[in-house]
């Protein structure tokens, strides 16, 4: 049984492989794998979900089910969220110091004032 040939896409060498030669089949899955890598390591959003999680964590260890409140006195609540303080388009960070835990209806009125 023959493997019909084709040309590497890179070189035009003719090879079996399903696109290129042996040696630009290896350059291209390295190129591949960092590209795959780089976007796993940019990954903004997920840090920081893991930043606001891991707040919302600490702040259940220290003072349980309870909400600070936001223009309201604190109050019982079971659905705490972390939130920035200072939000991300005024040119507040990602790190853990600028995390706000509020609950969900606390978060949503921060968010509708001006
Ligand atoms: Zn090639
Ligand atoms: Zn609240």
């Amino acid at each position: 049984m023959t493997v019909p040939k084709r040309p590497c896409l890179d070189c035009g060498t003719l090879t079996t492989n399903r696109s290129r030669c042996d040696t630009h089949q290896a350059a291209w899955q390295a190129r591949q794998n960092q590209r795959r890598g780089s976007a796993t390591q940019r990954g903004y959003g997920s840090q920081w979900a893991r930043t606001a999680s891991q707040a919302v964590q600490d702040h259940r260890a220290e003072y349980g089910d309870w909400c600070p409140g936001w223009g309201v006195l604190p109050h019982h609540a079971t659905d705490l969220t972390g939130d920035h303080i200072v939000a991300k388009a005024n040119g507040g960070s990602d790190n853990p110091d600028n995390v706000a835990v509020l609950c969900r209806a606390c978060n949503s009125r921060k968010h509708a004032q001006p």
